[in-house]
């Protein structure tokens, strides 16, 4: 336990501690008796100070602590281990782990709270190898079965990534704090495994020792955005309601992108109107789940709302208006948008706004205008993500001519970039050149370039189901292809031919060995229709963008369904109804 001393009594009569204590955790007034005790001669004396750093150190400032800590005689455990919290709690890190080395030079006894404290200090810097050392030293000392330092130490190893030893220290706790559930739910979260990470509340629940608070909310609504778990996500509402807990900035954000994110803008615009107190992130965050679902007056109009009595927008709004306005075509908003970042907010443009300007002018046909964009009004040398954008949109106009320029260009910007192969390899195709592809995918295998596989996401019931392309592994499996095999007839019956040529050099999608209709998304499309009622909405989440077979596909399978599909992909949503999707065929 805590390794506390008390100050002589005799001094604690005295009337300089009494000042002392009446001064309490304000810094003025205990530097007005510091200075008294210099002037008395009572500046060595231990249990004076001893008091004084004690409350100097609740008072917040490591400074002043830090000056008076080296003015005390042989410093005891106690006041060691009150200045190594302190500091590791106002975020002097370096401080803490300093005095914990000297405190262990000094051999001075270590007690739980200095654990607890150093072991936070290495969480806050991720440093994990010193963490690891201290938690070594916790082991020696008997302290590791302490359910504080337990948590400290599952917070060092979820921030640091490590989270297979996160979750050996988590699943040896004989009882967890509600500091560990949120590490290690936030830990999952943060390093892209947010399924562990909602797995891990449903046990919280389960376990219903400890209520979730709203530092477990706001991971669980990140998670199940990553997700697009909108049933987790609304019951995360209701938990917010029906506990009459108090929907601040963090929480009501969090609830807008996770409504935004799986697909329910209306929802999201409910909470960001019911918020008491909205932060420029809450508008913006509203602002890019219009973008996203292709809403680009209803993000135009919140901004000018914004720019009338909100507050002032950031570098990151722009980057949600700006994408907004490409994704719906709004081509003079964007540019009106984009001047006044500079004009009226002293926003000197990065890249995402600069790859943001180049896709709207492309995507909107205006090809000239975002290479001159492009030439002239980026200041030094333009990134790949700029010319990447080009490109997209000079396969989208099928100009193959700039196309192969730009490639080319790419290629010799990053040649260890597997996405440029990609990207080259399709315009040749694109444009006829069957030599170049070949050429091209030789050379992406001798340097052993690997893309990226896609994968699509389902919930159902609660439980999110992953697809991959060709997928085997689900036991549905046989089911799933013969439903699928089902629907594409159906779907010929009425029209769809599938978009093969085409499709087969679209490389980076997913290998263009695998039969069109296996990609994921329509695996998970066919498992959802296969296992929900008539008239349920189907939602996916797919980590790629479409392939032009799948979305034409869709189209179709919303007809001959009769259901409603939302897809997320890499970048928008596509919302298919009655055999159109809201994208307008342009992603
Ligand atoms: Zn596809
Ligand atoms: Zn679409």
């Amino acid at each position: 336990m805590e390794a506390k001393q008390k100050p002589a009594s005799s001094t604690s009569h005295s009337p300089i501690y009494q000042a002392i204590v009446q001064a309490g955790s304000h810094l003025k007034p205990l530097q007005r008796v510091h200075a008294h005790m210099v002037v008395s001669g009572l500046h060595h004396n231990r249990p004076l100070l001893t008091k004084l750093l004690t409350l100097a150190c609740i008072a917040g400032s490591i400074n002043y602590s830090r000056l008076l800590f080296f003015t005390v005689p042989n410093p005891d455990s106690f006041l060691f281990s009150s200045f190594i919290k302190a500091s590791s709690k106002s975020g002097f890190s370096l401080d803490s782990i300093f005095f914990y080395h000297r405190m262990r030079l000094a051999q001075l006894s270590l007690s739980n709270f200095t654990f607890t404290s150093v072991i936070k200090a290495c969480a806050d810097l991720s440093a994990l190898k010193l963490g690891s050392v201290v938690h070594c030293h916790a082991l020696v000392s008997g302290f590791d079965s302490d359910c504080f330092t337990q948590a400290a130490l599952v917070t060092l190893y979820a921030k640091s990534g490590d989270l297979v030893t996160a979750r050996k220290v988590f699943d040896k706790m004989p009882e967890r704090t509600i500091i560990a559930w949120n590490a290690m739910i936030s830990g999952y979260e943060q390093n892209g495994l947010a399924k562990e990470g909602v797995e891990l509340f449903y046990k919280m629940r389960e376990a219903a020792m400890i209520e979730p608070d709203s530092a477990t909310l706001v991971s669980v609504l990140s998670a199940c955005s990553q997700l697009g778990n909108l049933s987790l996500g609304q019951w995360v509402n209701d938990y917010i309601v029906d506990n009459g807990l108090d929907v601040n900035v963090i929480l009501g954000t969090s609830l807008i992108n996770m409504y935004a994110r799986c697909g329910d803008v209306q929802r999201a615009r409910k909470v960001f109107d019911g918020m008491l107190e909205r932060n420029v992130i809450s508008w913006t965050a509203m602002i890019s789940g219009y973008g996203m679902h292709g809403y680009g007056t209803q993000a135009i109009n919140l901004f000018q709302k914004m720019r009338t009595n909100g507050p002032w927008p950031n570098d990151v709004t722009f980057v949600a208006v700006l994408s907004a306005c490409g994704h719906a075509g709004l081509v003079s908003e964007g540019i009106k948008a984009f001047a006044c970042m500079e004009q009226d907010y002293g926003l000197v443009p990065r890249e995402e706004h600069h790859v943001c300007i180049v896709d709207m002018l492309g995507r909107a046909g205006f090809l000239e205008e975002a290479l001159q964009f492009i030439t002239e009004s980026i200041h030094g040398e333009p990134s790949p993500a700029v010319w990447t954008a080009l490109l997209g949109a000079c396969k989208m106009h099928k100009d193959f001519d700039l196309g192969v320029e730009v490639a080319e260009h790419l290629l010799a910007l990053e040649p260890e970039n597997p996405s440029h192969y990609v990207l080259l390899s399709n315009i040749y195709a694109l444009a006829g050149r069957m030599d170049r592809v070949e050429m091209v995918r030789n050379v992406m295998i001798r340097k052993g370039l690997k893309k990226q596989t896609g994968y699509s996401l389902i919930e159902l019931n609660q439980i999110t189901h992953m697809f991959r392309m060709g997928d085997v592994l689900h036991p549905q499996t046989a089911e799933i292809y013969r439903y699928l095999e089902e629907l594409v007839w159906k779907m010929r019956e009425v029209g769809y031919q599938p978009e093969t040529e085409s499709v087969m050099h679209e490389l980076e999608e997913e290998e263009r060995e695998y039969a069109l209709r296996f990609h994921s998304e329509k695996l998970a499309i066919a498992f959802g229709l296969m296992n929900s009622g008539s008239g349920t909405l189907i939602r996916i989440v797919k980590n790629l963008r479409m392939c032009s077979d799948c979305h034409l596909a869709i189209k179709f399978i919303s007809v001959v369904s009769c259901r409603e599909i939302i897809v997320r992909d890499k970048h928008r949503f596509h919302h298919f109804k009655e055999g159109s999707c809201s994208c307008q065929d342009y992603w």
